[in-house]
């Protein structure tokens, strides 16, 4: 068994059993039971479940959001904000499955002109869902929203500091279909989540930190299973001289600040133009100063205790480098709680700008172009998301940023909409959730094709002649001979 303790206030909020490796074989096999029922069900009829799962976490919603207070301290408005984002992809994921995955006849060639063709795409069976803390509604149903309405089954291990959550959106799941384990949750630690890896699983969708991402993949290697990975990030806000500073400093606080900083697309650099870099950190500075953290603050507890160490670290190599802090420092660290830090004059190669913070913490920087922001942002191992503020060349700077997806004038925007996918480049992972390519990845494609006529040209038999050979020859020089 483990205990999960509420990080604002210490007090034991739950306590769980650490599932073994035969735990997890045994709801793997369950589930591959669920598998041949719910995948039998069709689109239309596994949309009506989703539906209804969506309706059951709507109306439990405050309680939702309350054990995802309890587990991991999120203020309760942000848990609600969380929870509504993720209905939105559950929404879009179960009445889009069908015409993303469904089968569909594609053209032949001129040389398979009598075949007709097909593909659709199919679910792995059963898929393991690996998940955070920090979103623990949305990053999960990310992944297991779309691995269902492709018409697989779940296995879900929570993070160890929110089990809770997993196990309420399971029941609530449970509770439209009682009789089959279409999403079932294993909680532990590290070790449940290793052997999900190493069970007879379909597909591994793992949101969680870089480092563990690559034991995950060691393990998957094992049985070849594939994996989504979906890990961290060093995202930053770019800010150009025609920016809106207002709207600018306003998502830099939010994108930094809000989940106590605790957000894989989460901003932690921002790189302003020289033309505005004062006024801006003045707007900066005056806003996140009016913010606190504190137990019903807007701003929560740092959720893990060995968190608060890397904020420290980081914050003391930076101003141990000449930085700055015009907010907030090391000062700013009390227990749990950390307030606003805004450090300027950050040396690019300290740890507050090149490692993931995951604190209230920004770096701010003056550039005296975009091209010198855009080489910054681009430094580095991650590629996760990036926010741009410019009025007139958002466009062009957001083609430029090497990430998974950049939202201009906006903080996050892109992570909200339904039809777009998300994930990242390099450090940050690989595969993408929501959309359609979040459906077609938990599903592989599968192509069918059925002899319309025998073909004039026949090309696969031992029959085939020296007069079919020159024909061939020749057709292949006029259809691909030739440069445009
Ligand atoms: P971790 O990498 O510590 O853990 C993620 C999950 O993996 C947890 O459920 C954890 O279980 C489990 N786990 C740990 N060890 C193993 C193992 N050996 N094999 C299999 N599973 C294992 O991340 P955090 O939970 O701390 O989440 C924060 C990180 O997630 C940040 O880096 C953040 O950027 C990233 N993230 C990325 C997102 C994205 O969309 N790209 C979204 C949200 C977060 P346990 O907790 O029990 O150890």
């Amino acid at each position: 068994m483990f205990d999960v303790r509420n990080p604002a206030t210490g007090t034991t909020v739950g306590t769980y059993p650490v599932h073994t490796i035969a735990d997890v074989d045994a709801a793997v096999r369950r589930a591959h039971r669920a598998a041949d029922w719910w995948g039998a069900l069709g689109f239309a009829e596994r949309a009506k479940y989703l539906d209804a799962w969506r309706a059951e976490i709507t109306r439990g919603r405050a309680d939702l959001a309350q054990v995802m207070h309890d587990e991991m301290g999120k203020p309760i408005s942000d848990a609600k904000l969380e929870i509504a984002m993720a209905l939105e992809h559950l929404k879009w994921a179960a009445r889009n499955a069908e015409k993303v995955l469904g089968r569909r006849p594609v053209p032949s060639s001129l040389l398979t002109i009598n075949q007709a063709a097909w593909v659709e795409h199919r679910p792995f069976g059963v898929v393991g869902v690996i998940g955070p803390w920090n979103y623990p509604v949305f990053t999960p149903l990310s992944s297991v929203a779309f691995a269902l309405a492709a018409g697989n089954t779940a296995v879900f291990k929570p993070s160890e500091y929110s089990p809770g959550v997993g196990l309420w959106l399971a029941a609530a799941f449970a509770r439209v279909s009682p009789q089959q384990s279409v999403l079932q949750v294993v909680t532990g630690l590290g070790e449940t989540g290793a052997a999900l890896c190493r069970s007879n699983v379909g597909k591994i969708g793992f949101t969680g930190s870089t480092d563990t991402g690559k034991r995950v993949m060691a393990a998957c290697a094992e049985r070849l299973t594939p994996v989504l990975m979906e890990c961290g990030g060093k995202d930053a806000l770019i800010v150009d001289a025609d920016a809106d500073l207002d709207a600018a400093a306003d998502a830099a606080v939010w994108g930094g600040m809000s989940n106590a900083g605790q957000t894989c697309l989460g901003v932690e650099r921002v790189y302003v133009h020289e033309a505005v870099y004062a006024e801006f950190v003045d707007k900066l500075v005056r806003l996140a100063g009016g913010l606190r953290a504190g137990g019903d603050a807007k701003i929560g507890p740092i959720t893990m205790p060995k968190q608060i160490d890397v904020i420290r670290r980081h914050i003391e190599d930076a101003i141990a480098r000449g930085a700055t802090a015009l907010l907030g420092g090391i000062d700013a660290i009390d227990g749990q709680f950390i307030q606003p830090t805004i450090l300027v004059d950050v040396p690019e190669d300290a740890l507050a700008v090149t490692e993931e913070t995951f604190g209230p913490t920004l770096t701010v920087a003056k550039v005296a172009n975009m091209d010198e922001a855009i080489k910054h942002v681009n430094s580095g191992p991650y590629g996760l998301g990036g926010t741009v503020f410019s009025r007139r060349n958002g466009h062009q700077i957001a083609d430029r940023i090497r990430a998974g997806g950049t939202s201009i004038n906006a903080f996050v925007a892109h992570a909200t909409i339904p039809t777009l996918p998300l994930g990242g480049v390099g450090g940050s992972g690989f595969g993408r959730v929501h959309g359609p390519d979040g459906l077609k990845e938990f599903t592989y494609a599968k192509a069918t094709t059925q002899q319309r006529f025998p073909s004039p040209l026949a090309l696969t038999t031992f029959a085939r002649s020296t007069t079919i050979d020159a024909v061939v020859d020749r057709l292949v020089s006029v259809l691909h001979g030739r440069s445009r």
